[in-house]
């Protein structure tokens, strides 16, 4: 399978093709088309697979072709993305990047264990995506930096290792704060029964992929 067949959107193709990409991995060809049918989705996939371009790519797309970001105004988070390290956090911010060069989409990534400020001034400008640690993406909408009131999609990212590391609290703190109207995205490399009962909070009659 190509990438022709999935029917991706000019900008996106040709971005891929500058990357080197030649063919969709399995998690690719079986996500993108889900996520851009708008259903949510339960994955089953370890780093190292591809997945972060298998909810970027659709991700992008879906917002390109939605084309409200031109709109006047300040531009409102549109996408989350949600993951437990800093080092994650930076890479998806770099796959957004690279995917979406052709788009006039804005990103940004905010972690902790730095100082906020270059972080709040992003968020000020406006972004349609944000990629975020949950610590520091709470602590910003305790301090009134982000809203999360115009959010369509959202992506919970290595949901189990998001557990080890004693995010759950978190994470559960923030699926409140999301509008109930979004498609919600759900990974894990693993999927114990308390992953899966994490997942049933979040998701919406969901397609299930594991690669
Ligand atoms: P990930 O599992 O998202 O961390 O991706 C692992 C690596 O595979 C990253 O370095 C990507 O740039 C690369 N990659 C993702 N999708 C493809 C693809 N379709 N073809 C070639 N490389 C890819």
């Amino acid at each position: 399978m190509s990438f022709e067949s999935l029917n991706l959107i000019e900008p996106i193709q040709q971005a891929l093709k500058a990357e080197g990409y030649v063919n969709p991995t399995p998690i690719q060809q079986q996500a993108i088309p889900i996520v851009l049918s708008g259903q949510d989705l339960l994955g089953c996939a370890q780093t190292g697979t591809g997945k972060t371009a298998a909810f970027a790519i659709p991700i992008i797309q879906k917002l390109y072709q939605s084309g409200d970001n031109t709109r006047k105004g300040r531009r409102k988070i549109k996408a989350l993305i949600v993951t437990p390290t800093r080092e994650l956090a930076i890479q998806i911010g770099e796959s957004f990047a690279a995917y979406g060069v052709n788009t006039d989409l804005k990103y940004t990534v905010i972690f902790g264990g730095v100082k906020q400020g270059k972080q709040t001034d992003e968020l000020h400008n406006g972004v349609d995506i944000l990629v975020a640690t949950p610590g520091r993406l709470l602590d910003l909408i305790t301090q009134g930096f982000v809203s999360l009131n115009a959010i369509e999609m959202f992506v919970l990212d290595e949901a189990d290792r998001m557990l080890d590391m004693g995010f759950v609290h978190d994470v559960k703190r923030l699926i409140k704060l999301l509008p109930t109207k979004r498609q919600s995205l759900f990974f894990s490399a693993t999927m114990p029964d308390e992953i899966v009962k994490l997942a049933s909070t979040i998701l919406h009659n969901p397609a299930s992929v594991s690669v």
